[in-house]
């Protein structure tokens, strides 16, 4: 079998706000196809005209060729030698970064064909299944522009979380900061109010995750604030610090009791051992699109399960990452949590309406998937709709 055919799809959804910290708004869908008529799917988080650029720009040298040419006529099913040819012959197009989200997409599709090809779903291709059933978290975004709209926005979601039965939320915490949602530049102090009355509304037996999305750059501000948080019984704090910052990571590591969360950002393992090692953080978050793909996302569960530290994989796309997501828990321990929202639950088109998966949730767990590959369906008019030239 061969790969005959590589399409990059630039989705933007017609509301598209640039003022919203959302990044389901926009989508990279990649469909490869193969000689025998087989078409697997994939994408990545990150901006949809950068990824398809990675891969279709045209190759001008030999550590600067084009993914997509170096695609068409490879065995879709020996991803590993795939996988290290685009990385490596695309090492000066973006050996970190968008080079490797994008990779990461058609690591996604590839494993998607070679899980159609085999007949099962994908989670029985990647490894041994797990004996813990898995559970999703509710991952709450704001609205609104006052810290009052915000503050009730997102316990009313909590609420909602609740009564369908998630065991876990984590609520966005941004109203300062570069990632700041829509504008809002309020106190530390109206911060801790935002975290007080989340875990006040969902009361004390629903696990509570915190994101402030880069709030701080150093680690004494960073504790000054959060050292107050400590008694919400938070399952973790993410994002408290800029990425680049290890030093900082594993100062604040060693101040707060809360474990820290990172990793969404980064690309390929090297990174994660860095992040690991150097940074001492706690939870570890690969997002399969822009580590690198379910094979560069297992290779981080790896990692995480020699230290003994939970994975808690970021997702916040639509129904193709949220299916791969849910698929390599199936086969990691390791994997605490995933991040999870039904599309009934969300407001961003596209997590509504690219792919139809064949995810269920029940009791507070999803359901093992059954339908061949990623077991998603994709919604062709929406694509239509969505697509930019
Ligand atoms: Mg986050």
């Amino acid at each position: 079998m061969k790969i005959s055919d590589i399409k990059c799809h630039v989705l933007v959804a017609d509301d598209f706000d640039p003022g919203l910290t959302s990044s389901a708004q926009d989508s990279l869908l990649v469909v490869i196809s193969t000689d025998e008529g087989l078409r697997g799917f994939g994408e990545s988080d990150l901006n949809p005209y950068i990824g398809r650029a990675c891969i279709e720009a045209p190759g001008t040298h030999t550590m600067g060729l084009s993914m997509r040419e170096l695609l068409i006529g490879m065995d879709p099913l020996d991803i590993e030698t795939v996988w290290h040819r685009l990385y490596t012959m695309t090492a000066m197009n973006g050996r970190r970064g968008a080079g490797v989200h994008a990779l990461g997409a058609v690591d996604m599709a590839l494993w998607d064909i070679r899980a159609k090809v085999a007949g099962e779903p994908l989670w029985k291709l990647l490894g041994t299944p797990r004996q813990t059933p898995v559970v999703p978290y509710a991952s709450l975004q704001p609205a609104g522009k006052t810290f009052e709209t915000y503050r009730d926005a997102i316990c009313k979601d909590a609420e909602k979380a609740k009564d369908l039965g998630f065991r876990a939320v984590k609520a966005e915490c941004t109203m300062a900061g570069p990632y700041a949602h829509d504008g809002m530049n309020e106190s530390y102090d109206r911060h801790t109010e935002l975290v007080a009355a989340v875990r006040k509304t969902i009361g004390p037996d629903i696990v509570l995750m915190i994101d402030v999305q880069y709030l701080w750059r150093d680690a004494d501000t960073a504790y000054s604030v959060a050292r107050d948080w400590e008694e919400f019984d938070l399952y973790f704090l993410e994002t408290p610090i800029w990425p680049d910052f290890l030093d900082e990571h594993a100062k604040l590591a060693d101040l707060l009791s809360i474990p820290i969360a990172s990793g969404e950002w980064l690309s390929t393992r090297w990174e994660f051992i860095e992040l690991i090692e150097r940074g001492k953080i706690g939870v570890i978050q690969p997002d399969i699109g822009r580590v690198g793909g379910l094979s560069e996302a297992r290779a981080v569960c790896e990692l995480a399960a020699e230290r003994q530290l939970p994975v808690v994989p970021h997702c916040w796309k639509t129904g193709v990452s949220i299916s791969a997501t849910a698929h390599l828990a199936f086969t990691r321990p390791e994997i605490q949590y995933i991040e999870y929202l039904p599309p009934q639950l969300c407001v961003e088109k596209l997590r509504r309406e690219l792919a139809k998966e064949d995810l269920q949730f029940v009791d507070g767990e999803i359901v093992p998937p059954t339908r061949p590959g990623l077991g998603i369906e994709i919604n062709w008019d929406a694509v239509a709709r969505y697509s930019e030239n």
